[in-house]
This record gives C-alpha cells, sequence and structure tokens, in this order.
C-alpha cells in the first residue's frame, strides 16, 4: 500500500496511485515502507532485475501477473556498466532507448502500466506533458499508437536543441507537439491548469506522466539494482553512483534501490547552476530559486520536485544532509569536463552526464579511491550543438535516435495563453 509524504490520505492501492499521479492532498505517493529483495544473485537480464525489484509493490495490483511482460517490454535495451580509463571509474549508461535518454525506462514502464489499467470502454485519455526537452520525447515514443491514448507536449519554443526538438515533433498519430512561446515554466503551467480544470477533464479525460509519478519512480530503481548487483557479485564491492539530477526523480530510484537492499553505496548530486539542491545540502534552509538556462537543460530546474519524497524518508533535515552530497557544475565547467573527457575518460559525456563527471574528478582529485558509476543519462548526440564545437568532430547518433531523426518533423506554434491550449484538449 501506498501512502502520501504529506500524510492526509488511507493507504492507497498501487493501481489507484499509478494512475492519479499526485495524491488527493497535494503529496507525492511513497510507499508505506519499503519491501526487501534478495539481489545477492543477480538476475541475468535487466528486464528480470526489473521485474524482482517491481514485484512486491504490484502484489496487490491487477497488473500483477502482467509485470514479468510490461517489465520484458519496458526494459528491452541494455543499461550497460562500462569501464572508463581511470582506475575505479564506470559509467553507467542509461540512454540505449529510442529517445538516447533514461526517461525511456521509466516512460514505457508507466506507458504499459496505465494501458493495462485502462477501462476500455472509456474515452481516449489525453496525457498532456511539459517539457524542457528529454521527458516530452519520452512520454511520445512510449505512447505513441497505444490505443487508447493521446499525447499533447508543450515545449518553450527555441529553447531546446534542434534534435531534441526533432525528438519532439517526429511522431505523428496520436502524439502533437506544441512549440509554445514562453519558456519551460510557462509550459509548465499551462499543463498543470489543464490537469486542474474539472469541467474539462469530465468530457476530456487528462493524464501526466511527469518525474512525480510512481510510475515513474519505482521502475528507475530497477538499472541500479542490476548494475549493482552484478558489480557486487563480480567485484565483491559497493558501488557508489553520481546522478546528474534536476527534479531529483533518477536520483530518488538509486536510493529506492538501496533502500530494498541493493548494494548501492553513496548517492552524489550532481547539479548544474541551478543549486538549490547544493545550498540545501551545505546547510542553507531549502529555498526554490527561478530557474535558470544552462547547458544541462535537462537538469534546468530550480524547485526539484521529488525533494518532498527524499525528505520524507529521512528523519530531519540533518539526517537527510548527512545522507547526500550535491555539488553545483556551471556552465564553463561543464564545457571543460566535455573538452578534455575524451583523454582524460575515453568517453564523450553529454552535458548532463559531465555534471557527474566533474564530480568523479574532485572525488579522485580528493585521494577518494572507491568504485564509482557516474550515471550516463543522456547520449552526447542528442546535445550535438553543444558537445560537437568542444570535442572537435561529429558525434553518431545511436540507431534509435537516427530513426527519429530520419523522419519528418512538425510542431505547431501555441501562444503561452491556456485558452489556447483548452482549445486544443477540447477538440
Ligand atoms: C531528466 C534528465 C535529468 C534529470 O533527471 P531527474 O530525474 O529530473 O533528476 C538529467 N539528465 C538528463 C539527460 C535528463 O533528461
Amino acid at each position: 500500500m501506498f501512502t502520501s509524504t504529506r500524510g492526509q490520505i488511507p493507504p492507497t492501492p498501487i493501481d489507484v496511485a499509478l494512475v492519479a499521479g499526485l495524491a488527493p492532498d497535494g503529496g507525492l505517493y511513497v510507499p508505506g515502507a519499503f519491501p526487501t529483495v534478495d539481489f545477492s544473485a543477480p538476475a541475468g537480464s535487466l528486464a528480470e532485475t526489473a521485474t524482482r525489484t517491481l514485484a512486491p509493490y504490484f502484489t496487490g495490483s491487477a497488473l500483477r501477473d502482467r509485470l514479468p511482460a510490461i517489465c520484458a517490454e519496458a526494459f528491452s535495451f541494455d543499461a550497460p556498466l562500462r569501464a572508463l580509463a581511470g582506475p575505479g571509474d564506470h559509467v553507467l549508461e542509461l540512454f540505449h532507448g529510442p529517445t538516447a535518454a533514461f526517461k525511456d525506462y521509466a516512460a514505457r514502464f508507466l506507458a504499459r502500466a496505465l494501458e493495462g489499467l485502462r477501462d476500455p470502454a472509456a474515452p481516449d485519455t489525453t496525457i498532456v506533458v511539459a517539457t524542457s526537452g528529454d521527458t516530452g520525447a519520452a512520454v511520445a515514443s512510449a505512447f505513441h499508437r497505444r490505443p487508447g491514448f493521446r499525447v499533447v507536449i508543450l515545449y518553450p519554443d527555441g529553447r531546446v536543441s534542434p534534435r531534441q526538438a526533432h525528438g519532439l515533433g517526429c511522431w505523428g498519430d496520436n502524439v502533437a507537439a506544441y512549440r509554445v512561446a514562453g519558456t519551460f515554466d510557462d509550459c509548465q503551467r499551462l499543463a498543470k491548469q489543464a490537469l486542474a480544470d474539472d469541467a474539462l477533464r469530465a468530457r476530456h479525460p487528462l493524464g501526466s506522466a511527469n518525474s512525480i509519478s510512481l510510475g515513474r519512480l519505482l521502475p528507475q530503481a530497477a538499472y541500479y539494482a542490476h548494475a549493482a548487483s552484478h558489480f557486487l557479485a563480480a567485484r565483491g564491492e559497493t558501488l557508489n553512483v553520481i546522478v546528474p539530477t534536476g527534479n531529483l526523480g533518477n536520483a530518488c530510484a538509486a536510493f529506492v534501490a538501496r533502500s530494498m537492499g541493493a548494494p548501492v553505496g553513496e548517492i552524489r548530486l550532481a547539479c548544474n547552476g541551478n543549486d538549490t539542491l547544493p545550498r540545501y545540502f551545505a546547510g542553507d534552509d531549502y529555498a526554490a530559486q527561478p530557474t535558470r538556462a544552462t547547458l544541462a537543460n535537462a537538469m534546468d530546474v530550480g524547485a526539484p520536485s521529488n525533494f518532498e519524497r527524499l525528505r520524507h524518508w529521512h528523519a530531519n533535515d540533518d539526517a537527510l544532509r548527512a545522507g547526500f552530497v550535491a555539488e553545483s557544475v556551471d556552465d564553463a565547467t561543464i564545457r571543460a569536463v566535455i573538452r578534455d573527457a575524451p583523454a582524460r575518460h575515453g568517453e564523450v559525456p553529454c552535458p548532463h552526464t559531465a555534471t557527474a563527471l566533474k564530480l568523479l574528478q574532485d572525488l579522485r582529485a580528493a585521494g577518494d579511491a572507491r568504485p564509482w558509476a557516474v550515471v550516463a543519462t543522456a547520449h552526447p548526440a542528442k546535445f550535438e550543438s553543444v558537445v560537437e564545437p568542444l570535442v572537435g568532430h561529429a558525434v553518431e547518433p545511436p540507431p534509435l535516435l537516427a530513426e527519429g531523426l530520419a523522419r519528418p518533423a512538425r510542431a505547431e506554434a501555441l501562444a503561452a495563453d491556456y485558452d489556447a491550449l483548452r482549445a486544443i484538449l477540447a477538440r
């Protein structure tokens, strides 16, 4: 059963929590307690680890018997842990999915779960997604051609990379992309307004797929459990991880994996110039900041939405601060890390992954000799306009991303105005 971070709801079954997204008291759904799983004998495939990790949450679900099939589909591409050039240095590659970012795993899981829970007689559900680039593409890909769903993507015009824009507009069918004359915050405001519009929702069912959804949080624990359990079996050591962090969904998933018994060691948070978390973990009171645009745009978050979960899982601020280190990496440093990474690490990182590499470099400089995995959240080819000039050569897109880039893309212009969005949703 699931509770809310705000504690004002009765114990809630997972199927209700998955469909609702946000808890009715305005909080975020959390497991009533973390089940423990024996990860000492690693599973053969990522999909098997995912099934093992998620099964305890789905014992009372209508999806229980279908869980292995859902995991097989959602986790159909690997998340390899590869050694980098330095001793103990590793990278956990989460970018082998159709949109070349880690969000593919959870979006694919959520889409299949919601499809499985859907009443076939109900009218189609429109998933409204505001995106700064990566979420929208992963959600579009995951729901593309899924019967019973359509997807409306809102992204800030001119503020995503050219390849990200292509990845949002290349789907067609039941997916429509809108380039909004405004910022990401405008897009998010519009999406929230729609989800709060009860009159609209009464006739046109809406859904969300943002990073606070349990259906995105829980599946992400699988790749940490998989990598860490294999690492322990092969090397006898606990794997520490550095997670490029925006809304804290991915880092919370590492925490979930560890809380369930996966041999994940320390979790460090690599942030860009949006330094809400580094300030908090350095001892300041928590204070959301206005969002700042950086080279690592998928981490441009001033009010990390999953912070409320992390805080909930610790007795008080001191306990939380004792558990994590968070550091901010500015754009100049991101550029320097990308430029030097091929020689230093044998790797071309995306700007997000570069923030985590910087934290790794600092750890090594301070004499830390433990094994670390830098979490590679996106493929560098997705951010070619940043990466290619720095490394001095073209970065080839992986095959699935290239497929999307080969299709035509289109996005309609939309004013940052709720009436314009409402008209589209009421169609
Ligand atoms: C979404 C995203 C992040 C941030 O992940 P959170 O779960 O929001 O912390 C980091 N890197 C990339 C490439 C992303 O798409």
